[in-house]
């Protein structure tokens, strides 16, 4: 017994590889062949145990449904992209930044398009904060500081299952106690799990943030609004809202998918983002968008400091044009303004309109990823690769923007390589036929 146990390596500080939050306080036990996983959630904990399980994996590249070996998959890829007139690169949220770097270049090279997550998730909140900025802290901060933690269409029960215990709502901070002390609210259309934990629980008309905001940002400033009522809200209840923020020491907003994409778009995260501002003037406030992916923040980090844009960044003219609505990747296909395509770290099929996922069918389409995806069930070239975090290393950032360092414990199955090196390889085969 005591034998069997000593075969396995103990590796504390570990980094879940799945979502924005990038717990980096997993234990992990591994044999090589076995995992064993602590202080993980479920999905977490599901996607690190997929590595050595091999479920739904995908272990050999595929060339139009016939499997070949990894140079032919490689040779057919960088055929159809130096054929192509204006390449699509995308997804990218689900990799190293090191892999990024690589993509960029190789986007760059070929004149075509490169994109990320972003343009479906959090694209207008970026287009928010290029705008008028964003007053922000990171996650340690928040964990030690803030009395007032507020949720706005988002749901961290489901998405960002540790968000809550590690960060926002129940961890003990240097400055703040536990759950006791502090007051969370949400904000959103339905009651969900997160509100349930609430001790203030606001309920928006779909579609009417914009408004809900707007009201609050004139109590704050002026002490009242001339309405009864505000997106299907109570005008008493946001003053008691006002009223909160203003008196509390350190308060936060965290947002998601539910205010970036409701009726008003990226007016509304401007409009979080002035209330913030507004709050000023009475006590310390910040807000932060809920990243999806685990690295989704790094591709726009990456991005930005490689080509001057944070995401759907175009090369066709010969440098680095960006105009979202234009260049991002539902408007490309939506116009049919691409003749091939390359998707790493991210499932468009699964997530895209029908329109544009039919017309991504229509066109030579190469996918690299460890599993089995929707997108990955319709390529043309599927090259299949090792899991970042688990069975590669790397770099990734997290919501606050904080860089961490992604761990390799186990090695990927045999003769899969890692992100970055498929692109390396894929480079180099490009640079040959150019
Ligand atoms: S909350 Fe996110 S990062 Fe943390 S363990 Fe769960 S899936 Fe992983």
């Amino acid at each position: 017994m005591i034998s069997e146990i000593s075969k396995f390596r103990k590796i504390p500080d570990f980094i879940c590889p799945f979502c924005g939050a990038l717990c980096d306080d997993l234990i992990v036990e591994t044999d090589g062949r076995e995992i064993k996983v602590e202080n993980a959630c479920v999905v977490g904990t599901a996607k690190i145990l997929s590595s050595v399980k091999y479920h739904k994996r995908v272990l050999k590249p595929y060339v139009d449904g016939r499997e070949v070996n990894l140079e032919e998959a490689l040779d057919k890829s960088a055929e159809i992209l130096v054929k192509a007139k204006k390449p699509l690169f995308y997804g990218f949220s689900s990799t190293s930044c090191e892999a990024h770097e690589v993509a960029i270049e190789l986007a760059e090279k070929l004149g075509g398009v490169i994109d990320c997550t972003s343009s479906v998730c959090h694209g207008p909140s970026i287009l928010a904060i290029q705008e008028v900025g964003i007053p922000s802290y990171t996650l340690g901060e928040i964990k030690n500081r803030a009395d007032l933690v507020i949720f706005w269409g988002c749901n961290p029960m489901h998405a960002h299952p540790r968000h809550m215990s590690r960060y926002s709502v129940f961890p003990r901070g240097r400055f703040s106690r536990s759950r006791i002390g502090r007051k969370v609210v949400v904000v959103d259309v339905r009651p969900t799990e997160s509100s349930k934990l609430a001790d203030m629980f606001i309920q928006v008309e779909p579609g009417k943030d914009y408004e809900v905001l707007n009201a609050l940002r004139a109590i704050i400033n002026s002490g009242d609004c001339r309405v009864k009522r505000v997106g299907g809200v109570e005008i008493e209840k946001l003053k008691e809202l006002a009223d909160m923020m203003k008196n509390c020491k350190f308060g936060i907003i965290f947002f998601g998918m539910g205010l970036t994409h409701s009726l008003g778009n990226y007016w509304n995260i401007s409009e979080a983002i002035s209330l913030v501002k507004d709050l000023y003037r009475f006590t310390k406030f910040g807000i932060m968008p809920m990243r999806g992916h685990y690295n989704v923040s790094g591709f726009n980090e990456v991005c930005t400091w490689e080509t001057g844009y944070p995401f759907a960044v175009d090369f066709s003219r010969g440098y680095p044009w960006y105009n979202p609505g234009e260049t991002d990747t539902n408007s490309i296909l939506a116009k049919r303004d691409t003749d091939a395509m390359f998707v790493l770290g991210g499932d468009p099929a699964a997530h895209f309109p029908r329109a544009t996922v039919n017309y991504m069918k229509s066109i030579p389409l190469i996918v690299v990823d460890p599993f089995w995806s929707l997108t990955a069930k319709i390529a043309n070239v599927l090259i299949p690769s090792a899991i970042t975090g688990i069975e590669a290393g790397g770099s990734a950032y997290r919501m606050d923007s904080v860089p961490l360092k992604l761990k390799k414990i186990v090695n990927p199955p045999e003769g899969v390589l890692s992100d970055k090196e498929i692109l390396e390889k894929l480079l180099e085969k490009v640079e040959e036929k150019l």
